[in-house]
């Protein structure tokens, strides 16, 4: 691959399906975290962390996952980007089963997504100045190192850096912010066509979350980027995404496009979540009352449906079977609630 210059790529040589073909596509994706102990280490329970969700990402588009602390959302980013071996499910990326014996490689799926976390400090060598930092996965990959820096120099510019002042600084001499545009020009280097960006941005005061915000969507624009942004800051996301997906004790509660769902949330916890934000339009205040208690434990996470004990519209049915998170409306939002089937027996279901 030709790595000397970051202008954009109309044509993208790897894009196969073209832009119907999601860019990824995830189906019943799973993992359970054993807990051990005894002297023999055995298991003795499992954290149910991502509970069999499935899910696509459209090219050149941006899905927001959000939830509360616990609800999966960062195992997610992991078992994508295979830090975390899942236990089930399949990965599809641009049509191709992501595999060591078939379809694309890990290896080769990581040169295609990049991840930037939340924590900018730790994730940069101290040792090193920052451009080669930049420099270090093209040199991995066999790009001469004189290149590779030129190439990292390039970067800082498209990060709103200048190479000249701060290509040979240290992580300990940058700020927050700085060290984030680092990473994320580190997660650039080589040429992504995805990037999962984990509570990329939340730990920045207020006004450099702004400006490193806006930088992610310049890029995205000019590098033909997709990506997937999970956070636990629900007006963020709603300002980033496309689409969003909420996450709820390890499932996928709703799925849709933000404005819909956030103007009108189909799922109880959903209508919660948004309740409990502080509002500051006061036009725009809900009446829902904010989700109240702490998530059940994810260890033996409750029957039916998991939020049915924090849920106002629980009834029996809900603590006996589990809601699908079905197309019932044939739009492109959907909840995993009884009361969005109009079959499910529900006294509240109604038909939208
Ligand atoms: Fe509430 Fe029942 Fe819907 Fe679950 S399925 S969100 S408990 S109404």
């Amino acid at each position: 691959m030709a790595m000397t210059s970051f202008a954009v790529e109309d044509n993208d040589a790897r894009d196969r399906g073209g832009p119907q073909q999601p860019l990824l596509t995830v189906n019943g994706l799973r993992k359970h975290f054993a807990i051990r102990g005894g002297i023999l280490g055995r298991a003795k329970a499992h954290v149910r962390a991502v509970d069999g969700i499935s899910f696509a990402v459209r090219k050149g588009e941006t899905l927001g996952i959000v939830g509360e602390s616990g609800c999966g959302k960062s195992t997610v980013a992991r078992l994508l980007m295979r830090l975390v071996i899942p236990d089930a499910g399949e990965q599809i990326f641009d049509g191709d089963l992501v595999g060591e014996t078939q379809g694309i490689s890990v290896a080769e799926m990581r040169r295609q997504m990049q991840m930037v976390f939340q924590d900018s400090a730790s994730s940069l060598n101290p040792r090193m100045p920052v451009q080669n930092s930049i420099a270090f996965g093209p040199i991995a990959f066999g790009t001469p190192k004189a290149e590779a820096i030129g190439m990292a120099r390039e970067l800082l510019v498209k990060v709103g850096l200048n190479p000249a002042l701060f290509g040979g600084r240290y992580p300990h001499e940058l700020s927050g912010g700085q060290k984030q545009r680092i990473n994320i020009a580190r997660a650039l280097a080589l040429k992504p066509r995805m990037i999962i960006l984990d509570e990329a941005v939340s730990a920045l005061d207020k006004s450099v979350e702004a400006q490193v915000l806006n930088l992610l969507q310049a890029l995205k624009r000019d590098l033909n980027l997709t990506y997937v942004f999970i956070s636990h800051d629900l007006g963020v996301v709603r300002w980033i995404s496309d689409r969003v997906m909420v996450m709820y004790l390890g499932e996928v509660v709703e799925i849709g496009p933000a404005d819909e769902l956030y103007n009108n949330p189909r799922h109880p916890y959903t209508r919660a979540l948004l309740a409990s934000r502080p509002a500051l339009d006061p036009d725009n205040r809900r009446e829902e009352a904010p989700v109240s208690g702490d998530p059940p434990n994810p260890i033996n996470p409750p029957s039916g449906c998991r939020f049915h004990t924090r849920c106002p519209h629980a009834e029996a049915l809900c603590s006996a079977k589990a809601p699908l998170l079905g197309h019932q409306h044939h739009d492109d939002h959907a909840a995993a609630c009884h009361m969005e089937d109009p079959a499910s027996g529900h006294s509240q279901a109604v038909r939208h």
